[in-house]
């Protein structure tokens, strides 16, 4: 069986250094940093794929760009998202446009 890259792969950068890797839980598509995956040494923070997609969707929407579901189109748009240590969410564009999440503040900034 062919593996398929996870959507986000190598595309989430977490404050320790490392990349984010693809988890299920609970049938849910989540991302970890793999720095505690493996070895136990940075947060377990747990970042469902359903909330990324819906910050990169109200992009595609507001750039008029047609949203497709795959590595490649995510790649496309997408520079890097970046997990700080208070657990917030930096969402950073090819085109300068970005997007902060945090628990108490949904920020919102593109590049016009
Ligand atoms: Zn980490």
């Amino acid at each position: 069986m062919q593996r398929q890259k996870s959507l986000f792969y190598k595309k989430i950068k977490c404050h320790c250094g490392q990349n984010f890797k693809f988890q299920k839980e609970r049938k849910h598509n989540c991302y970890i940093c793999s720095n505690y995956a493996n070895y136990r040494k940075c947060a377990r923070f747990v970042v469902q794929e359903e909330l990324l997609l819906e910050f990169i969707k109200r992009y595609c929407e507001d750039k008029k760009i047609e949203f497709k579901n795959n590595n490649e189109f995510i790649n496309s748009i997408l520079n890097y998202i970046y997990i700080r240590e208070d657990n917030s969410i930096d969402f950073v564009y090819h085109d300068k446009s970005y997007q902060v999440y945090s628990s108490n503040l949904i920020k919102y900034t593109t590049n016009e």
